[in-house]
């Protein structure tokens, strides 16, 4: 059978990656991005082989914008397209794995868009919009959240009354599953043993940042929660606040819900601390300089990963290895040898070389001669999803 072709989708409420995946090839036949869709300005921009393009399609929605790349992804694929795998963030407690896209998936994903006002919804759009134009394709939904699934319930509880957990679903979900079971993958056949009896803690560090515990292949605890604002600092949310926080603004300085959150999640994190960007790139440039606010920045990031690191480690009954991923993970040397730092109670400690060596896609073991694995690992969620629509369509 000849090598097949999956179309990867992540939709916005504006904008649409996409990616199209041969199963043989680990480099993407073609990627880009539709962004601004809805203005004027709306811009469809790809990269197919080496070679970068784009097109302007003013106006255009999520199913012109797709109707625009139908032709481009033909092409790529030479006319053979085996299906579609979509991206949903939030499967709620119904999704534990990746489904084939009916009525009742449909109906189930709008019946969780009440965890996932921003998320769920956008996905729709893509998904409504692609099976339009391509009916006779099998579609898959991929959930961010379906690998926490198998969290054990003294860790996706939080401690209020029940009737909040059984009525309204407040509990925590956790996202990143797809990035974190595709790495834990990955450094299970780096070092030479099975995912399915292996334990690793896990940090996703992109502009959502997350931590995980994965002991044989299923996630047994990550630093997310409801939404994807629980845990780490990231790059413009705060992560971790006291819960009273809200109730201080709101008596303080009489802010409303939808100021908070707007604080919480967008002027937050490495921006709020640091006054200056949410890129770590920028930042590491500043803390070179002297720059106060960037330096607070990047300490208060990695001491908190490494107690999120630690709070995990809980949930492992040994450490076969920690894995750095994402944008941050796979490129700061700064950031992982200052988390690793705080972590010696773990017995870990890097080789300085075999860290700095590992950047800008580089995978490898970054670990002192004689301590416990760290494996730079870069993610690929489009890789992931793909093989997770070819299993479907193979199931
Ligand atoms: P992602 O969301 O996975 O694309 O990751 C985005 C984050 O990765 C941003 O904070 C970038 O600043 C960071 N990043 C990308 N390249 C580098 C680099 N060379 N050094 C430090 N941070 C990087």
């Amino acid at each position: 059978m000849p090598a097949r072709n999956i179309l990867v989708i992540n939709c916005g409420s504006s904008s649409i990656k996409f990616a199209l995946v041969n199963e043989a090839h680990s480099q993407f036949t073609l990627s880009g991005i539709a962004e601004c869709l809805g203005h004027h300005d709306a811009v469809l921009q790809w990269q197919r082989g080496g070679e970068k393009d784009s097109l302007m399609i003013p106006n255009a929605d999520h199913r012109a914008a797709l109707s625009q790349l139908l032709p481009l992804v033909q092409g790529a694929a030479g006319g053979k397209l085996h299906g579609i795998g979509h991206r949903v963030v939030h499967g709620g407690e119904r999704f534990t794995r990746a489904q084939r896209i009916d009525a009742a998936v449909l109906e189930a994903i709008r019946a969780t868009a009440p965890l996932a006002p921003l998320h769920n919804p956008a996905n729709l759009l893509g998904i409504e919009a692609a099976l339009k134009l391509y009916p006779n394709l099998p579609q898959v939904a991929v959930f961010d959240t379906a690998f926490h699934q198998t969290l054990p319930e003294h860790a996706y509880r939080y401690a209020l009354p029940e009737a909040l957990y059984r009525q309204h679903g407040v509990r925590r979900y956790g996202f990143h599953g797809t990035s974190h079971r595709y790495v834990s993958h990955r450094a299970a056949d780096m070092a030479g043993l099975s995912s399915g009896d292996s334990s690793w803690l896990s940090a996703h560090l992109g502009n959502g940042c997350s931590t995980c515990a994965i002991v044989n292949g299923q996630s047994r605890d990550t630093s997310m929660g409801l939404t994807p604002l629980e845990g780490l600092a990231m790059g413009t949310r705060s992560g971790d606040v006291d819960p009273n926080l809200h109730s201080h603004l709101a008596r303080t300085l009489g802010w409303n819900l939808e100021r908070i959150e707007r604080l919480l999640n967008h002027e937050s994190g490495l921006l709020g601390l640091s006054g200056l960007s949410n890129d770590m790139r920028s930042l590491e440039q500043a803390r070179d300089q002297g720059h106060a606010g960037a330096t607070l920045a990047i300490e208060v990031f990695c001491y908190r990963l490494a107690k999120s690191l630690a709070a995990m480690s809980c949930a492992l009954p040994q450490l076969d290895g920690l894995i750095f991923t994402g944008g941050i993970g796979e490129n700061s040397p700064l950031v992982r040898s200052k988390t690793v730092a705080h972590l010696k109670l773990l017995g870990l400690s890097l080789d300085k070389e075999a860290n700095a060596r590992c950047i800008r896609g580089v995978a490898g073991a970054i670990q002192s001669y004689g301590h416990p694995r760290v494996l730079v690992v870069p993610t690929n969620e489009e890789r992931q999803i793909a093989l997770d629509t070819l299993a479907l369509l193979d199931g």
